[in-house]
């Protein structure tokens, strides 16, 4: 029986596996992601995961966006070396196996599903808080890609259209209110200080939420209130019966997950959207590359 090769690509970091039906994961490795060469350093990266092994099956592409799924390109917003880049191609012809392409978040959408806290989920919503905030819809079992594979972008969505500009060029975007980054700004803003010696990042600013500090807790409270409203209104457009939320800003725990729950008990109204069931991530740094995997699988189901 033979293997899918998963590729996740960020823009810190690029990640490859070769991941059995049953999705573990035969031989994994990661390199940072360099500044320019994106595709040489890929390249070493699948040669030493596949090395002289049989062609995998079929492969999985995740790719920080925005992407092209209709064309096969990606042009990363974090890596401008890579603009219209066709990496859906360039992976074909370097591994001489059919690729599929999908967004990162999108991909760790897949992976909850398949081997995480989405298992069993008729309608998901896969979200990573991050950066940026980025999310992915498994529907019926199937990611919801999206005409050019952009579906999903909920951080995006404008949870207030009287609010701040984003750097997406919209106005009152979750982003603004609930990434790691705008977490950290917010607090700033409103007289918090990192401790001595410590980064003003939204790492600092859970572990003053922990210890209650009133700026830090505020801002959890703000971020989680708009992250409930994009939720909310996502549940009520496709009914989303579960969500599932990763990305580093998660790992922040009850300080996010409390705030996020009485915010849905107050935004949300409707019965089938009160009942969406909020869990962290249990793949973590993992679920993009299981994703990654399944799309793998699918691809080859659909195509043998
Ligand atoms: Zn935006």
């Amino acid at each position: 029986m033979g293997r899918v090769l998963a590729i996740d690509i960020g823009g810190t970091k690029l990640a490859a596996a070769l991941v059995d039906a049953d999705g573990s994961a035969a031989r994994s490795a990661t390199r940072p992601t360099p500044r320019t060469e994106v595709m040489a350093a890929l390249a070493g990266l699948i040669g030493e995961v596949v090395g002289d092994g049989p062609a995998p099956l079929a492969v999985g592409i995740g790719c920080a966006g925005p992407i092209n799924v209709a064309d096969g390109t990606v042009s990363p917003v974090n890596m401008p070396s890579w603009r219209g880049f066709p990496l859906r191609d360039e992976v074909r012809e370097l591994t001489g196996a059919p690729a599929v392409l999908a967004g990162d978040a999108q991909c760790f959408a897949l992976g909850e599903h398949w081997l995480g806290s989405g298992r069993g989920s008729s309608a998901l919503l896969g979200i990573v808080v991050s950066t940026g905030i980025g999310g992915g819809l498994v529907i019926d079992g199937a990611p919801l890609l999206g005409p050019t594979g952009n579906a999903g972008h909920v951080g995006h969505m404008t949870i207030d259209p009287y609010g701040e500009l984003c750097e997406c060029g919209g106005r009152g975007c979750v982003e603004r209110y609930a990434s790691g980054p705008n977490l950290a700004r917010w607090a700033l803003a409103n007289g918090w200080k990192a401790p001595d010696g410590e980064p003003a990042d939204a790492r600092t600013l859970a572990a003053g939420a922990a210890r209650g500090e009133p700026v830090p807790v505020a801002a959890f409270e703000r971020g989680a209130r708009a992250l409930a409203g994009m939720i909310a209104s996502t549940a009520a457009a496709v009914e989303v019966t579960r969500v599932v939320i990763g990305g580093g800003v998660s790992a922040a725990g009850r300080v996010l997950f409390e705030p996020l729950d009485r915010a849905l008990d107050e935004v949300a109204g409707l019965a089938f959207v009160r009942a969406v069931e909020v869990q962290p991530t249990t793949l973590g740094v993992r679920a993009a590359l299981a994703g990654a995997a399944r799309l793998a699988w699918d691809h080859h189901a659909t195509t043998r």
